[in-house]
């Protein structure tokens, strides 16, 4: 008999008859004989309409309150489940963060989970019933209701699933399993068997939204056995591993994640003394911006161009913030671009491959792709291109480095 938890999110609870198919789901579990935790997310779409209702209050609602508001998505669905489950003669019983007491810190809208009272959930378990947890929330030692991010479920499945020490966490979605790259915006995208924790993480911090990644860090830091599977299709799913394999077939590169949320800025003509580098990015960290890619070019004549990206919803701040600095440092102009997208190649093989860089400047090239910035790690490459060129880009280097399924495997 095994411990499993389960979480299905939003699409999968997305209307009373889905949320019915999983209530059918886990009954089949139970008569396995597994005890089963269920994760669930608001319904699909449910968050984004409690946010837009908040921000026709003000455009930048106070974080308590809009937490206190948006857990209110989950809190529907587990108690359907639940009542959905007892219908079917499967004793359930349904909590939300804070009724578990789900302890987290008290970073509203993305608080980090700090601790988890597993004491009510075992005795559950242990009386026979199926236990329903609002995924995507917590409380803080204040006792004020928190959210742990867009896609927070993922984190509070894989939490609870490190909190019970569960035989398996397993990520229920609208897609089979995790893919090379979005199988949304490249169909010869191939589910892969496996990925390393490593990578997955690379991937999520990349822009690949099928897990939260704070959900894979957890899940590596506790090593929890992750699987992200469909919701009503069979199969084996994608496990997320630790171990890294040399086999002969380990692809160079695993996979292709990408993201829109960036924009870019320019200070030019920099007096390039010593410092200027934290005299431009100082202001801006004081201003709790994070800034991603940097480059700064070789100076002519004793000036520079530093270039930098920050999340599209920090661009307004970031532009504030450098125009005061150029005028302090007098630099010459400042400038900025929110059509941009960053492509990023992940993949374990590099570490062990020359040339993997140039190739994929090659793959861009041929689509003459003009390559914008650049940075690189052990095992990604990342590079900043016009927004415009994403999807074709994602296609070129997807065939380029031999990741295509055979021809119409689709699906
Ligand atoms: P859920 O609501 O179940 O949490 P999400 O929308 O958060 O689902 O995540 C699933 C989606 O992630 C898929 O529909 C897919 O479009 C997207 N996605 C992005 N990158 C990948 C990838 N590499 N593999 C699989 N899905 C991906
Ligand atoms: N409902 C939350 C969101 O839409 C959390 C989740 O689905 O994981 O971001
Ligand atoms: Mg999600």
């Amino acid at each position: 008999m095994a411990l499993i938890v389960q979480k299905f999110g939003g699409t999968s609870v997305g209307s009373v008859e889905r949320i019915e198919m999983v209530a059918e789901k886990v009954k089949k579990f139970r008569e396995n004989g597994d005890d089963i935790v269920v994760v669930v997310s608001a319904m699909s779409g449910e968050t984004n309409r409690l946010i837009a209702l908040a921000k026709q209050i003000s455009d930048q609602p106070v974080p308590r309150e809009l937490d206190v508001m948006v857990s209110t998505g989950e809190q529907v669905t587990i108690a359907l489940l639940a009542m959905a489950l007892i219908k079917r003669g499967v004793p359930a019983v349904s909590y939300t963060g804070n009724q578990v007491r789900i302890l987290t810190d008290s970073a509203h809208t993305k608080a980090r989970i700090l601790q988890i009272d597993d004491q009510k959930l075992r005795a559950d378990l242990k009386a026979g019933r199926v236990v329903v947890v609002a995924g995507f929330q917590g409380v803080d030692e204040h006792g004020n209701i928190t959210t742990l991010g867009r896609g927070g479920s993922d984190t509070t499945g894989v939490a609870l699933a490190a909190a019970l020490k569960a035989d398996e966490c397993q990520i229920y979605t609208d897609v089979d399993g995790v893919y090379t790259t979005d199988p949304r915006v490249v169909p010869k995208a191939r589910r892969l068997e496996k990925i390393t924790f490593e990578e997955m993480l690379e991937m999520a911090s990349l822009g690949s939204k099928v897990l939260q990644i704070r959900s894979v860090e957890f899940a590596g830091k506790y090593n929890v056995p992750l699987r992200v599977l469909h919701s009503f299709q069979e199969g084996p799913g994608t496990l997320i591993t630790i171990d890294e394999e040399e086999s002969m077939e380990q692809p160079i590169i695993s996979g292709i994640a990408f993201n829109r949320d960036e924009a870019k800025l320019t200070i030019r003509g920099v007096p390039d003394n010593p410092g200027v580098a934290f005299k431009i990015l100082g202001p801006i960290s004081a201003a709790n911006i994070e800034v991603d890619m940097i480059v700064q070019n070789i100076s002519h004549d004793n000036t520079t161009d530093f270039t930098f990206t920050v999340h599209r919803n920090d661009y307004l701040n970031a532009m504030q913030v450098l125009q005061n600095t150029a005028r302090e440092i007098g630099a010459r102009e400042v400038i900025g671009d929110t059509d941009i997208a960053k492509v990023s190649i992940v993949g374990v093989g590099m570490r062990s491959h020359a040339g993997v860089a140039s190739r994929m400047f090659e793959a861009l090239a041929k689509e003459s792709i003009n390559i914008q910035m650049i940075s690189t790690s052990e095992i990604k490459v990342s590079v900043v291109i016009e927004e415009k060129y994403l999807e074709l880009a994602v296609r070129a280097l997807h065939t380029a480095f031999e990741l295509d399924a055979p021809a119409r495997q689709v699906e």
